[in-house]
């Protein structure tokens, strides 16, 4: 069977250090793999409008910037295929037959769009499209014939429903679509990066974030003022490093060179952390590591963007020949579920 990766980020804002950990490095590594026929990269504009239907310009305004964002990671264009959710008009055609597949009370059950509800206080008032973007998100993942999806740990209820609508669709008309598989980080802390602020979730919509395309200093002032544990007071106290974002951070970033480079002081993290835990380490020092930790990491990416942002016409052009090579593979399976729908009627 080919081989497919299907994934994407909604233009909702710039991509921040949590997209890296929780799904863009990994999108890399797999696409460098050589394990892969195809590979898919969506940016996701329709899903963006489900949420901000009165503010098209700001959804307009981030294609560009998530598209830099990839290009500076390191997704390659001869190996991954980038392109715009709706310039794949199948998507909503395939997603307006699956809706059919699929009870209200089981979209009201998905923990995730539970979740997304209360923080956006929609409450009694959830349009529409926002309420049905699972499936929508079960079109994308299986017009593309996706085998694996990489993505963070709040996708795996998606890709719960998305199998779900796979299995009904086969057995109702008959096996024509591929059942996917999530690809979540292998590092516990990348599941779900915490905001700056101590926050469960670092989210465009938060304003929490590392972004990847933030200066050098903008890193530094965000990591000095980032949350730690509220009860180390003095140096001499003794710290907690569960559920402190800084070494949450250091779990998904720090490799043991950099503290060859950095802090030789100590062997490796769990040194770090036994003395943190101990007390007699102040949030500072620790802090000014994370920084230079971040700093080699991010400041490649950096460069690579700047780069792109100077040659912005070529993205454009990349953009669009990928939708173009989107939109034809997704025609040929929404050719086979008209087909298996018994609604292809004129050959
Ligand atoms: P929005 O607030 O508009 O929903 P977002 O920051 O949640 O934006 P998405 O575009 O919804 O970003 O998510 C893109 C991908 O990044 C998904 O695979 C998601 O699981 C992953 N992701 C987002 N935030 C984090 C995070 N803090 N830690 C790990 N992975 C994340
Ligand atoms: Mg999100």
């Amino acid at each position: 069977m080919n081989q497919v990766i299907l994934t994407g980020d909604r233009p909702t804002g710039r991509l921040h250090v949590g997209h890296y950990v929780g799904s863009l490095e990994r999108r890399v590594r797999l696409q460098n793999s050589g394990e892969f026929d195809e590979i898919y990269i969506m940016i996701a504009d329709a899903q963006a409008l489900t949420d901000n239907a009165e503010h098209p310009e700001k959804v307009r305004q981030n294609i560009i910037q998530v598209a830099l964002d990839y290009l500076a990671c390191g997704i390659d264009p001869e190996k991954s295929t980038i392109f715009i959710q709706s310039m794949v008009p199948e998507l909503t055609e395939l997603t307006f037959y699956y809706m059919n597949l699929v009870t209200v009370s089981r979209v009201q059950r998905n923990p995730t769009v539970k979740a997304e509800i209360q923080m956006r206080n929609f409450e009694a008032s959830i349009p529409v499209g926002f309420f049905c973007y699972p499936i929508s998100q079960a079109a994308d993942i299986t017009a593309f014939r996706a085998t694996a999806v990489p993505v963070g740990e709040d996708q795996l209820p998606m890709l719960e429903q998305c199998k779900e609508i796979v299995h009904k669709f086969n057995t109702v008309y008959g096996e024509t679509l591929t059942d996917p598989q999530i690809i979540l980080p292998d590092n516990q802390a990348c599941l779900r990066l915490p905001g700056i602020d101590g926050k469960a979730k670092m989210s465009k919509s938060l304003g929490n974030c590392i972004y990847l395309s933030d200066e050098a200093d903008e890193i530094r002032k965000k990591v000095m003022s980032m949350f730690t544990d509220p009860n180390h007071l003095r140096v001499e106290d003794p710290g907690k490093v569960d559920g402190n974002p800084v070494f949450i951070y250091l779990d998904a970033f720090c490799r043991p060179e950099h503290f060859q480079e950095f802090l030789p002081d100590y062997q490796n993290l769990d040194e770090l952390k036994a003395h943190y835990t101990r007390g007699g380490l102040g949030d500072v020092k620790v802090k000014k590591f994370l920084n230079n930790v971040l700093q080699a990491e991010l400041g490649p990416i950096r460069e690579r963007r700047k780069y792109w942002e100077a040659h912005t016409d070529e993205v454009y052009a990349m953009l669009k020949e990928g939708s173009e090579r989107a939109r034809a593979k997704a025609a040929e399976t929404l050719r086979d579920v008209r087909h298996a729908m018994q609604i292809d009627y004129f050959g």
